[in-house]
C-alpha cells in the first residue's frame, strides 16, 4: 500500500500469525482481532462492522488500522494487552512508577478511549502514588523526588506553571478528585501574575488557586509570627538583619513547605540547597544570626501543616477529598 515505506516491524509486537496490522508513529504492530477485541470495546465494535474491502489498505497482507497515537502509547497499550501479567513484576512496576506526568496522561487519555480498563488503573496508579492524600508518604515521596530528580534530571516533579498548570487541567478534566487538591496546591506556589495569565487555567481554577494561596499565606503568617515578635526583645543578636532575612523568607512561598518538617527546610529549599541539608550547614550560610538560627531549627510546624494538609480538599472545591496525616 502507499506510504508504508517508512514504516517498521514492531521489534516485540509484530506476531507472525497476527491477522490485524496496527500502525502507529512509523511503526507496525501485527497482532489478533480476538486479543484486542477482548481488552477493547473500541476494537470489538471496529471489527465487528464489515468493512468495505480496500485492497490497497494492505500490509503484508493484513488489514490496516492507523491509529494517531504514537509509536510508544501503541507500545504501552500492547504491552498491557499481551503482557498484562508482566505489570506485577517490580521491574516493570518501577519502570510504571518513573513514567512522565505527561505520559501517565498520555496512557489515561488513550485507556478512555480505546475502553481499555487496564491501561486506565494503570495511569490512575501512576498519578495517585505522586500525589498521594496521606501527607506522610507525599513528604517522603516529594523529597525523594525532588533528590532523585536533582541527582539525574529524570523531570518527575513538576517544576515550571506550564508543566504544573497542564497536568492540573488534565486532572480536572478526567475529574481525578483525589490527585486535584495537591495539584492546585503546587500551582499556588507560583506568583499572582503567573496564575493571573497563565492562558493554561480555566476561570474557576485560577480562583480556586488564587484563594488557596491566599490561605497558605495566612498559614505562613501564621507559621512566621514567633519570629517578628521575638525581634523586639533580646532574643536576637542582630535585629535588623534578621528581621529583613526573615520577611523575605515570608515574601517567598517556597514550593515544598507541605513536605518539609520543620521551619529549616522552608529556609534551605528557599536558598536552593534542597530539603535535605548539609550537616555542616549553619547560621552564616541563612543569614540569620546564631540564635535565630537554632530558633529556627527548633521549630515545629507539623500541627499548622497538618491542620492545612486536612482542609485543603475543602480549600480546592473538591469536599470528597480526605487529607490523612
Ligand atoms: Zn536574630
Amino acid at each position: 500500500m502507499a506510504g508504508t515505506e517508512n514504516i517498521q516491524r514492531h521489534p516485540e509486537y509484530y506476531f507472525p500469525d497476527g491477522n490485524i496490522v496496527i500502525i502507529a508513529g512509523n511503526h507496525a504492530f501485527r497482532t489478533h482481532r480476538t486479543v484486542l477485541s477482548r481488552h477493547s470495546k473500541v476494537f470489538r465494535d471496529m471489527f465487528t462492522i464489515p468493512q468495505p474491502p480496500v485492497d490497497s489498505d494492505l500490509y503484508d497482507g493484513c488489514s490496516v488500522v492507523h491509529l494517531t497515537e504514537t509509536r510508544e502509547e501503541a507500545q504501552i497499550m500492547f504491552s498491557v494487552i499481551y503482557d498484562g501479567i508482566e505489570m506485577y513484576n517490580p521491574q516493570s512496576q518501577s519502570k510504571i512508577l518513573n513514567m512522565t506526568m505527561d505520559f501517565a496522561f498520555s496512557i489515561l487519555h488513550l485507556g478512555m478511549k480505546y475502553q481499555i480498563e487496564p491501561l486506565q488503573k494503570l495511569a490512575i496508579h501512576r498519578l495517585e502514588r505522586h500525589f498521594p492524600t496521606r501527607l506522610s508518604i507525599y513528604q517522603i515521596y516529594h523529597q525523594n523526588a525532588r533528590m532523585a530528580e536533582n541527582l539525574s534530571g529524570d523531570g518527575i516533579t513538576l517544576q515550571t506553571p506550564e508543566q504544573c498548570f497542564a497536568v492540573a487541567n488534565r486532572a480536572r478534566r478526567h475529574q481525578m478528585s483525589k490527585i486535584l487538591p495537591q495539584l492546585l496546591y503546587h500551582c499556588a506556589q507560583f506568583d499572582v501574575r503567573t496564575i493571573l495569565r497563565h492562558p493554561e487555567l480555566s476561570q474557576t481554577d485560577r480562583e480556586i488557586i488564587l484563594e488557596l494561596k491566599e490561605k497558605i499565606r495566612t498559614h505562613v503568617l501564621d507559621m512566621m509570627q514567633p519570629f517578628f515578635l521575638r525581634h523586639t526583645d533580646k532574643a536576637c543578636a542582630s535585629s535588623t538583619l534578621c528581621k529583613e532575612r526573615l520577611e523575605e523568607i515570608f515574601e517567598k512561598q517556597h514550593f515544598l513547605w507541605l513536605s518539609s518538617s520543620h521551619l529549616f527546610c522552608y529556609v534551605s529549599t528557599w536558598l536552593g540547597v534542597g530539603t535535605i541539608y548539609p550537616a555542616n550547614f549553619g547560621a552564616k550560610d541563612v543569614g540569620l544570626c546564631g540564635r535565630c538560627f537554632n530558633y529556627l531549627i527548633g521549630q515545629n510546624l507539623l500541627p499548622k501543616r497538618d491542620k492545612l494538609w486536612k482542609e485543603l480538599g475543602q480549600l480546592c472545591g473538591v469536599p470528597d477529598w480526605i487529607g490523612e496525616v
